[in-house]
């Protein structure tokens, strides 16, 4: 057998790539594996599962301290060596499971499985060139398919230097030596609400966020910014609303930047500063003009038709691809382009119901349209609301803080458009909802499920019953706690209940 002939080569060994890789093995197709650096991408590192690592351990101390705090004693800290040490263990776990995997199927499936480590370039639409940074080798593949899952980096700013150590983005800030005594964070998004969370959690970082929009998370409804920002506020986070940065730069070791809010001009020193402003697709130096691959809306990102490019035979998966940045969606992504070339799957991926968390203080998940969405595209609903104090299990957990909100379809079919969980455990009250918008079921299907006792899900029951007027406590009474509403032409109005 050709060493150098493939079915499928795919550029990048982030979660998009990976999983195409895999995909591709199970139609016993020969597939090349190319990473320049390490596999698992912004998955593992300055990412998604190192980012999360943090929180969770954040959210701990944050935890620990309400309790030990109110009953007088001093505050709980741990040292950012042992954040780091914790951090470092995370990622190694996962690095290990990934050389693990590709070790072991590399040995079991020769025949099918290969992983090169070095720079994927595309020389033609059926040959890629490999430089290894190692041996300075280059490797010539011959290959019938590509699919490019090069994924993205942090956008920097204009007229911003970053050195990575005082200005940073994400691939700089978990190489931090200490808790930085203060901290600005650049954009009010979701990755710069979450490292605004995790620091002001460990106590240890006065942390300023600015934020350019008169909200943080603006593409969320009001609620949801309300309850975040207060509890960032609550920690000691100064947010800048409405701000436009003028100026940041180092200055003597330290981060001096200067702001406009409401005409008034202010000058702020900090230790240390995070971009946090988007990201950008990875698409430069790889060939794609060697080839003629166009690229999509404003140059920001390739191949968007349902992960196919311009070039019959190659595809572009994951962050790349500019769709929804997510390690979920990258995987979707590159499983379904395999099913592309290797079964002509016909039906085309879906955006509209994707289930995200955003962690923050509380954890917030999503999945379908919020209220905002429905006033602005003018759709008619019903919305309920049922807040997290209503529920046995958050009394039990002590965490009341938080709320469900379900959208649904406005007629007697009430089929389920969207739902936000703002609290704890959010997430998994988010899936059973999820589950029935893709069957397009109503919502009649929960109000009958046995659910455990206690458990936040039963929120979600609670919050059915109270549409079909069925449920424990009435909205009636405790008004300030239930809310169910229908929303039309961006007029609320009231249904009537017991
Ligand atoms: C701080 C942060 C937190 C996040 N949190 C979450 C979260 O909680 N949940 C979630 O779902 N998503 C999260 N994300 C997003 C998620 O990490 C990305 O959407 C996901 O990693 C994208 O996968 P990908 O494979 O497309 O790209 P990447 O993960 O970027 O991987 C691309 C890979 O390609 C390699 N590569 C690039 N060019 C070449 C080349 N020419 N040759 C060979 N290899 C190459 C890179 O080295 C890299 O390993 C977060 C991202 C960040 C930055």
């Amino acid at each position: 057998m050709d060493d150098s002939k493939y079915d499928l080569v795919v550029i990048g060994g982030g979660p998009a790539g990976y999983a195409a890789a895999m995909r591709a093995i199970d139609f016993g197709k020969r597939v090349c594996l190319v990473e320049k650096a390490k596999v698992g991408g912004a998955g593992v590192y300055n990412g998604a599962l190192s980012s999360k690592t943090l929180w969770e351990l954040s959210q701990r101390v944050k935890n620990v301290n309400e309790t030990i705090v109110s009953l007088g004693r001093k505050p709980f800290e741990i040292s950012w060596k042992e954040v780091k040490k914790t951090l470092d263990e995370a990622t190694f776990e996962r690095k290990f499971q990934y050389s693990c995997h590709i070790k072991l199927l590399k040995n079991q499936r020769k025949d099918l499985f290969s992983y090169i480590r070095g720079y994927g370039k595309i020389l033609s639409p059926t040959k890629v060139a490999i430089n290894r940074t190692r041996d300075s080798e280059e490797i010539l593949l011959e290959t019938d398919n590509i699919i490019i899952a090069t994924g993205s980096s942090p956008r920097k700013i204009h007229n911003i230097e970053v050195d990575e150590s005082i200005i940073m983005t994400s691939d700089g800030i978990e190489s931090l030596e200490d808790y930085p005594k203060s901290l600005v964070i650049v954009g009010a998004g979701v990755i710069g609400c979450e490292y605004a969370t995790i620091f002001s959690n460990f106590g240890k970082t006065k942390v300023y966020l600015i934020d350019r929009a008169n909200r943080i998370l603006p593409f969320e409804d009001e609620d949801i910014s309300e309850i975040v920002s207060k509890n960032l506020e609550k920690r000691g986070v100064t947010i800048h609303h409405d701000a436009q940065l003028d100026r940041m730069q180092i200055v003597n070791g330290e981060v001096e930047y200067e702001i406009t809010c409401d005409g008034k001009k202010e000058i702020i020193r900090v230790e240390r500063a995070l971009l946090s402003v988007g990201r950008e697709s990875n698409y430069t130096n790889i060939g794609l003009e060697a080839v003629g691959i166009k690229k999509g809306e404003n140059n920001r990102h390739i191949g968007d038709d349902d992960t196919r490019t311009n070039i019959p035979n190659i595809y572009a998966v994951g962050d790349v691809s500019g769709h929804i940045a997510l390690v979920n969606m990258g995987e979707i992504e590159g499983r379904h382009a395999v099913e592309k070339i290797f079964e002509n799957k016909q039906t085309r991926i879906s955006y509209d119901n994707v289930c995200t968390i955003m962690f923050l203080e509380p954890e917030v998940a999503a999945v379908g349209v919020n209220e905002q969405y429905c006033i602005e595209n003018n759709i008619p609903c019903k919305v309920v609301k049922l807040d997290y104090s209503i529920m046995a299990r958050a009394i039990a957990m002590r965490k009341t803080q938080g709320f469900f909100k379900i959208i649904v379809q406005n007629d007697a079919e009430m089929k389920i458009l969207g739902m936000r969980a703002v609290g704890e455990h959010a997430s998994s009250a988010i899936e059973a909802v999820a589950l029935l918008i893709k069957m397009e079921k109503g919502i009649g299907e929960l109000a009958e499920l046995v659910h455990p006792h206690p458990s936040i899900v039963e929120g979600v029951q609670e919050c059915v019953r109270m549409l079909m007027n069925k449920s424990i406590f009435k909205a009636s009474v405790f008004k300030d706690k239930l809310e169910c509403y229908s929303l039309v032409d961006g007029v609320k109005t009231p249904l009537q209940r017991l």
